[in-house]
């Protein structure tokens, strides 16, 4: 899973806010009929070319989420004010996507983290916190940043992620778990 930053009414309001668009797969930028803009959506419209698109790949077990920019509007396109070369662009956290007509965009690899079951069977998996093993029910919560696995049970008192600021493992993701993003590009 990854977000798609998007501001709203661009340059109608004087202070449109973000919205996190969820990307699960795939989102697609189809070429506006009303302006020279770009309407962005999930799903692709299979009666017209999309001129840029986003996709989620999987490679050795990590998420890679990678930009396809249409050569009819690669001068359209700057991503970090800078042009895709070839027209393709791996994404990484906080990138900026500038859309000329449309705006600035911003990709996140940020998410909200919920403590889930570890589905798991007693693969001899260990906490990077504690050093001990995952057991198969146990509540885990999943780095979303090095896919690292922690404990975060705190009816067994293994509140593992929690622990310290951030992943014991990449020691960069925060480890808050009050339901918010961590990064946001409101304050930019
Ligand atoms: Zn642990
Ligand atoms: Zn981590």
């Amino acid at each position: 899973m990854a977000i798609l930053w998007v501001r709203h009414s661009a340059g109608r309001q004087e202070n449109p806010s973000w919205s996190a668009l969820f990307l699960n797969d795939a989102c697609y930028g189809h070429p506006s009929k009303r302006n020279e803009s770009f309407e962005i959506c999930t799903q692709r419209r299979t009666d017209e070319a999309c001129a840029w698109s986003i996709k989620r790949f999987e490679i050795h077990g990590s998420e890679k989420w990678i930009l396809f920019v249409s050569q009819s509007c690669a001068a359209k396109i700057r991503v970090n004010a800078i042009r895709t070369f070839l027209g393709i662009k791996a994404l990484q956290h906080r990138d900026e996507i500038f859309l000329q007509g449309f705006g600035r965009l911003f990709f996140s690899t940020d998410q909200k983290i919920v403590p889930q079951r570890y589905q798991g069977e007693g693969e001899k998996l260990r906490c990077p916190r504690c050093q001990g093993f995952i057991q198969p029910n146990q509540y885990i919560v999943r780095c979303p940043a090095c896919s690292s696995i922690h404990h975060q049970d705190a009816e067994n008192q293994l509140t593992c992620w929690t622990y310290a600021d951030v992943c014991g493992a990449c020691h960069d993701q925060p480890t808050h778990l009050d339901g918010e993003f961590s990064w946001t590009p409101e304050n930019l």
